[in-house]
């Protein structure tokens, strides 16, 4: 398989040979003082604290004569660029932010490839104001580095990590980190909704004792299974948290418990199944527990639990459905199933749908995808103009997976109304495919 390849760009003298030379641990570039100096090689092969990549250093394109260079970009940077898989842009932390800069960030917007951000010559805090300043640039979190003096190597390997991990053929997640670990499932719910017979029922075996009995200790709140899905067997950690109600000895705060047990869950978990019982339906107490969930970040699914004795089914379902519409408002489309935990039905689609849902809270969307969906809202809909003075949205990029987080810099973003972000909010859901799963988007104003 062909190594991942970073570009490194930016405008001459920023120390892009510099570091491509402590990426590739020999002096394969020349390094001069004077801007745009002629380099005699442009790629090596890198390795950054074992991770091994490409490295293209787009210095060797640069122009002899630097007054000719502002304004474009040669074209075999922006070539290097489209081919590979992240583009290290840098500035120089010193010298803060320029029009030049500027202008290539509007640039690597405008394409697919991932950027990561690097204010070089930050050795001894001489970047801060210039990191501050370049957060502006509309990147993902601008990391510190000195490629002269070696410092910010693991920082840079952080932010790098996500798009050169290449496990299996196709690395859906550019997150990579967990796609193929075990799915950290927590199972809550209020007391009695069945949560301990589902996961019997899960595992198949007696691994967890059921019944009344108060004080019951279990020696850890995880269980490692492996479920047989279609396309066979994929890992599993359980989190009980009947277990560790019972563990906590208290049978008659059962109310308050069940919100404590689904505040711990969501810190072990990355999807939620909201256990309810159907003969009892949806209450208050389980859309408090559905909205912390989503809250903490995490993806939810709810499953009607006793479906075996549930009456009026179709009807039941209906309303509970819609009574999730109306309480969970702000993560439309959370998947409900019917399930048994005593019979068994349903509980493959369940753990089949929890992996999907995985899937989608771990999805990142290319900042070119981003930003002409951006255009495009705004242009069917502008932002209103308190005032008489127009907000405007510049562009947005995705912080983070797991949850999909999203920031959007514009100017007076600090007056966009709730309205207006939820409009952008549901439609990156529709455009991009983020049913059931909670979406972050933060508002900055570039200094
Ligand atoms: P390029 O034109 O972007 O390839 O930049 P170079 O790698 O040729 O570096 C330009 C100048 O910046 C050289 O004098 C380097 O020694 C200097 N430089 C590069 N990295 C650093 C750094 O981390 N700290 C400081 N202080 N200077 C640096
Ligand atoms: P927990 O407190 O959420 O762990 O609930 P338990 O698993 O202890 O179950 C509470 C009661 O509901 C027990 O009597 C179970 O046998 C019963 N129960 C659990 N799941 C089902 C189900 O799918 N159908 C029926 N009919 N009863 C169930």
């Amino acid at each position: 398989m062909a190594k991942p390849t970073v570009a490194i760009v930016g405008r001459p003298n920023v120390g892009k040979s510099t570091l491509f030379n402590r990426l590739v641990g020999k002096k394969l570039a020349l390094v001069d003082d004077r801007p745009g100096v002629t380099r005699d090689r442009r790629e090596g092969d890198a390795d950054l604290l074992g991770l091994q990549f490409r490295v293209i250093d787009t210095a060797g394109y640069e122009d002899e004569d630097p007054d000719t260079l502002p304004g474009r970009m040669r074209a075999q940077t922006m070539a290097a660029v489209r081919e590979a898989d992240a583009a290290l842009f840098l500035i120089d932390g010193r010298a803060g932010v320029t029009p030049l800069d500027e202008e290539i960030a509007r640039w690597l917007r405008s394409e697919d490839t991932p950027v990561v951000l690097a204010a070089n010559k930050a050795e001894g805090r001489a970047a801060e104001s210039g990191l501050l300043e370049s957060y502006a640039l509309g990147f993902d979190e601008p990391i510190a580095i000195s490629a002269e003096h070696g410092e910010g190597i693991a920082d840079l390997f952080q932010s790098l990590l996500p798009y050169l991990e290449r496990e299996g053929d196709e690395a859906e997640d550019a997150e990579g980190e967990d796609e193929n670990g075990p799915l950290k499932l927590a199972i809550v719910g209020r007391p009695n909704a069945g949560k301990s017979t589902l996961i019997n029922r899960l595992l198949e075996q007696e691994r967890l004792i059921t019944g009344p009995e108060a004080g019951i200790t279990r020696d850890s709140i995880a269980i490692e299974w492996e479920w047989l899905g279609p396309d066979g067997p994929r890992p599993v950690r359980l989190i009980d948290t009947a277990g560790m109600r019972k563990k906590a000895r208290v049978q008659d705060k059962l109310e308050k418990l069940s919100v404590a047990d689904a505040r711990r869950a969501v810190d072990f978990a990355e999807v939620v199944v909201l256990l309810l019982d159907a003969t009892l339906g949806l209450e208050l107490q389980d859309l408090k527990i559905a909205d912390q969930v989503l809250q903490e970040g995490r993806a939810l699914i709810i499953a009607l639990n006793k479906w075996d004795v549930a009456e009026n089914q179709s009807s039941l379902f209906q309303g509970v459905r819609a009574a999730l519409g109306e309480g969970l408002a702000q993560a439309p489309g959370v998947p409900l199933l019917a399930v048994s935990a005593r019979t068994g039905k349903g509980l493959d689609t369940l753990v089949g749908a929890a992996f999907e849902l995985r899937d989608t809270w771990s999805r990142r969307v290319t900042t070119g995808q981003l930003n002409r969906f951006l255009e495009d809202a705004a242009e069917k809909n502008p932002p209103p103009a308190p005032g008489g003075k127009r907000i405007k949205l510049r562009y947005i990029t995705q912080a983070k997976t797991r949850p999909p987080s999203f920031v959007l810099f514009g100017t007076r973003v600090d007056q966009l109304p709730e309205s207006y972000r939820r409009y952008l909010v549901n439609g990156m859901r529709k455009k991009f495919d983020f049913h059931g799963v909670p979406i972050r988007l933060t508002l900055r104003a570039p200094q």
